[in-house]
């Protein structure tokens, strides 16, 4: 494959004088080498400060650590409905990624606004969001270099197993309102499409948030097709009508996907019904114009009752902030309870997503 477009300089370059080239300076009980500012771990090489070296931060490698010539392709892991995921491995470091394929035609005038948007991904340094390694335009394709998360998404999750408790929903959620608190209030970014299959789960029990600035490309790439691929089921009212929407519209997404996790279905779905809506613009009807879902009060605790209402409120100043939701009872009452994702990710059903 041809490298092209936007990103010109994406080979691994390690920078150190020629006398330093050797990799033998120490070796930590973990299995890190460490030369200067150059550390090679079972996660790759990259380049560090000083600081991080005790307490490696989340891994974000530079930009130029990636080319796709030097990764093999494992096998197809997902396909959305812009584009095909697969599981990529490094050719000399052996570590895992997962590389996300949008085609898309893209005109040269707006190549350089859309490898822009593709930056703020690559930009993003939080543990509850998935890190994007590189990502570049080549003929006729977007290609994303993410970090591989070995549980899929939650939607894959919630087929296995049809419903989430109440102590690892909370659990689960307290790590996504991280990561929104941070995209919200540190980086000034909304998601814009938060839903399942764009939470990511892996065998060490974290959660994280992905393709966030994806949805915002292609909406707008697909606005001027004037056709938008993607699902409405999640996006709020205030966004549904085309008004105005900040990061409240995330709070609203975030309380539907908690309420479908806990119960099992999709809470807009008909009653008695498993086919879904006949008409998609009744759905759209009922979020916009109908009373809010909200979490039956005989079957949940008053608390995640509560959440759940704090989130889907059809006003979004009646929302509370991913910041305001990381304080509610909800999330704080089972604070103390070390609730054990990793085992209930691990446990549940078939193995994750490995090779
Ligand atoms: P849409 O295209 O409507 O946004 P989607 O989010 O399911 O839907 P993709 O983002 O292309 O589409 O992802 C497809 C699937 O690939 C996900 O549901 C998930 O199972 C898997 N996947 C995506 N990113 C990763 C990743 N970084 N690590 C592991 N699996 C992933
Ligand atoms: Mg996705």
């Amino acid at each position: 494959m041809r490298k092209g477009g936007f990103s010109n300089n994406l080979n691994l370059k390690l920078n150190l004088p020629k006398e330093d080239q050797s990799i033998a300076t120490f070796l930590t009980q973990s299995g890190t080498f460490k030369d200067g500012d150059l550390l090679v771990n079972r996660d790759g090489v990259r380049i560090v400060s000083q600081s991080e070296v005790e307490a490696p931060p989340p891994i974000k490698p530079t930009d130029d650590q990636l080319s796709l010539a030097d990764i093999d392709i494992i096998k197809v892991i997902g396909k959305g409905n812009g584009g095909t995921v697969q599981l990529v491995q490094h050719k000399w470091t052996a570590q895992f990624f997962a590389l996300k394929v949008i085609q898309m035609k893209i005109e040269e005038s707006h190549r350089k606004q859309i490898a822009q948007e593709l930056k703020i991904n690559q930009s993003a340094q939080c543990p509850y969001v998935v890190v994007c390694y590189q990502s570049f335009y080549d003929n006729g394709s977007i290609y994303i270099i993410l970090e591989y998360m070995d549980g899929g998404s939650l939607a894959d999750f919630l087929k296995k197993v049809k419903k989430i408790e109440e102590p690892y929903l909370a659990a689960l959620c307290k790590q996504v309102l991280k990561g929104l608190s941070y995209l919200h209030h540190e980086r000034h970014i909304i998601h814009r499409d938060l839903k399942p299959s764009n939470l990511l789960i892996n065998h060490r029990g974290e959660v994280k948030i992905t393709d966030f600035g994806v949805s915002a490309i292609m909406e707008n790439t697909y606005e001027e097709a004037n056709t938008f691929v993607g699902t409405y089921n999640y996006m709020s009212p205030e966004r549904i009508v085309g008004e105005g929407y900040d990061n409240k519209s995330d709070i609203w997404s975030l309380g539907l996907i908690l309420l479908e996790c806990a119960t099992g279905k999709f809470p807009y779905s008909p009653p008695g019904q498993d086919g879904g809506w006949v008409n998609f613009y009744e759905l759209m009807e009922a979020i916009v114009e109908g009373e809010p879902p909200s979490a039956p009060a005989d079957q949940f605790t008053p608390e995640f009752c509560s959440f759940i209402s704090a989130c889907v409120q059809t006003d979004p100043k009646n929302r509370l902030s991913a910041r305001e939701l990381l304080e509610h009872p909800f999330i704080k009452m089972y604070e103390d309870k070390d609730i054990d994702l990793s085992s209930y990710f691990n446990d549940a059903g078939s193995p994750l997503a490995t090779f």
